[in-house]
């Protein structure tokens, strides 16, 4: 369905990134990659996601607060793969504390990561994509777009300042074959949720097991962790032709938090 098509997916050597890199792949799509640590352990994941159809990938370390890098990263795409049609708006960090202990520098690293990267990477893949009359842009908010949680004040600004930016982004798109959603994910087992789970087990004293049942039980009514495979699937519908004129959505793929 996405052969000949290249994805650039921001944070994809990890977690939920990682796991919509491969869904793509698994469509035919060429993966720019993205993001810290390994890159050849998720590089061979995507690989043999791809090889039925001979997907290629290419890998930008880009730090996603740092404007200069993602326009070396986004010249890096065009120049390896011609240009990006589908842009997944995914790397991500967050930071726990309430507001009045809450350290300044973490604050301006979350809303450059998870908001501002997002602007400067859509101001530079819209001209191509206007100019082809085809793009996605994907962006990966939270549950936490849509309603808050305590301490996380910098990380719940954050994803509601990206869903905003998916509606201006969808209406200003609107007349072309350009679309711009938003996926709004629960619970999902990755290492950012995995730091929240060691602090509940310390601070209760309880195992890792328990420190997971009391996560879900406190907002998930399903109980169950939303799966990086999941997530790739709906980006894939997001990418497919029957999601030619979903734009501007924020939806959440979350076990039931956001209907309480
Ligand atoms: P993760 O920690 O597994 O992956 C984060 C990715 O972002 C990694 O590849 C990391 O290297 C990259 N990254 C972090 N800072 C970066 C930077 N400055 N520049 C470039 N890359 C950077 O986390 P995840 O859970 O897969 O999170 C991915 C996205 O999903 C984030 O935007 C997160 O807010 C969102 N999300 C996660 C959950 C969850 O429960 N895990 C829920 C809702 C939304």
């Amino acid at each position: 369905m996405l052969q000949g098509k290249t994805a650039l997916v921001t944070g994809s050597t990890s977690g939920i990134g990682l796991g919509i890199a491969k869904a793509l792949a698994r469509q035919g799509a060429n993966i720019v990659m993205n993001g810290f640590g390994d890159a050849d352990g998720p590089r061979a994941q995507i690989l043999e996601a791809g090889r039925a159809h001979g997907v290629k990938t290419g890998y930008h370390g880009a730090d996603m607060s740092r404007p200069a890098e993602i326009e070396a990263m986004m010249r890096y795409a065009a120049d390896e793969f011609g240009r990006v049609d589908i842009l997944v708006n995914n790397a991500g960090i967050q930071h726990v504390a309430s507001i009045q202990d809450f350290p300044v520098e973490r604050w301006d690293a979350i809303i450059a990561i998870n908001l501002s990267s997002a602007f400067h990477t859509t101001r530079l893949a819209l001209p191509a994509m206007l100019k082809a009359d085809w793009g996605r842009i994907i962006n990966i908010a939270s549950v936490h777009g849509l309603v808050a949680s305590a301490c996380k004040s910098a990380y719940v600004a954050a994803k509601h300042g990206i869903v905003g930016l998916t509606k201006v982004t969808a209406l200003e798109t609107a007349p072309t074959g350009v679309t711009c959603n938003a996926i709004c994910p629960g619970w999902v087992l990755t290492p950012l949720v995995q730091k929240q789970v060691d602090a509940k087990a310390q601070e209760r004293g309880v195992s890792n097991d328990e420190a997971k049942k009391l996560l879900l039980g406190e907002k998930e009514p399903s109980m169950h962790f939303t799966t990086p495979e999941q997530l790739g699937e709906l980006a894939v519908f997001f990418c497919s032709a029957a999601g030619d004129n979903v734009r501007g959505v924020a939806w959440n793929m979350d076990g039931g938090w956001a209907a309480q």
